[in-house]
């Protein structure tokens, strides 16, 4: 399994020379099983515009292009609107909220109304591709793969959803937008559980942190202590925060490794093996 990230930032698309090496694309990963040619992507975030650009150019013909959603906040979905294989009246895409059978009253009603006229001159039923809406359980096999969501804490209880693949014995998890309230989140650390990637969420410093209880993300520490408590292979950090430049980023990342020697910090453009 490889991964790619499109999209590292959080919150808010930032530009400037200070953000270039990691990059001002905000939330979107894709995820590439090589042996059965498919791609999953985690989020539509501004990054998503790059990733259907290349898409396009590959002249790949990925039957369906799944696109799983953690939560519905502007910078995990604003992309959307921009993603070029939208246009393709050819393409089938899924949208997938997995976790939330149940749980969502009308998954597509999400995408329609931040494309409607006042925001966006096309329609989303204008595009063009064809959309299929898909909301699943808490564990399921997709594409061969198998997906398992828990809710996590994200401003309330169920805000987001954190994500695991498993696939070919590699497990790769995803839990971005999470907040650790009250201690480490054990549903979080059972998720992950001996995983060969963890994708965590974090935005702060432990410093920061205590300006920021309650604005729904993680300190990298608190990444790092999932990451240890779960016995975690490799630890990358994302969802940086739009105020933190590329030198501030480059000195989390070594406190970071000096704590946790297998980790990273995810840059726009970056592709890991699982
Ligand atoms: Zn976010
Ligand atoms: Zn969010």
């Amino acid at each position: 399994m490889k991964v790619k990230f499109y999209g590292v930032r959080g919150s808010l698309p930032v530009c400037g020379r200070e953000f270039e090496r990691f990059g001002g694309n905000t939330t979107c990963i894709r995820i590439l099983r090589e042996k059965v040619n498919r791609i999953a992507i985690i989020d539509a975030g501004t990054g998503i515009r790059n990733l259907g650009k290349e898409i396009i150019k590959a002249g790949l013909s990925h039957q369906i292009i799944n696109i799983l959603f953690t939560h519905f906040h502007w910078d995990h979905i604003q992309g959307l609107p921009f993603f070029p294989p939208a246009y393709n009246a050819n393409q089938k895409i899924g949208i997938l909220a997995t976790g939330r059978r149940g749980k969502i009253n009308n998954l597509k009603e999400i995408f329609t109304l931040q494309m409607q006229e006042d925001y966006f001159p096309i329609h989303l039923d204008a595009m063009g591709a064809q959309f299929e809406f898909l909301t699943y359980g808490d564990k399921e096999t997709l594409f061969g793969a198998v997906v398992t969501t828990v809710a996590q804490h994200h401003l309330h209880a169920g805000g987001s959803y954190g994500i695991r693949v498993e696939d070919e014995s590699v497990s790769l998890v995803i839990c971005t937008d999470v907040e650790h309230m009250d201690g480490i989140d054990p549903n979080i650390v059972n998720l992950a559980r001996d995983a060969d990637m963890l994708i965590h969420d974090g935005q702060y410093t432990k410093e920061e942190y205590k300006k920021f209880k309650g604005w729904g993300h993680s300190a990298w520490e608190d990444a790092v202590k999932v990451a240890i408590q779960a016995n975690v292979k490799q630890l990358i950090i994302t969802h940086h925060d739009p105020d933190h430049n590329d030198d501030f980023l480059d000195s989390m990342e070594k406190e970071c490794q000096s704590i946790f020697p297998n980790s990273l910090f995810a840059k726009e453009g970056m592709e890991v093996v699982v």
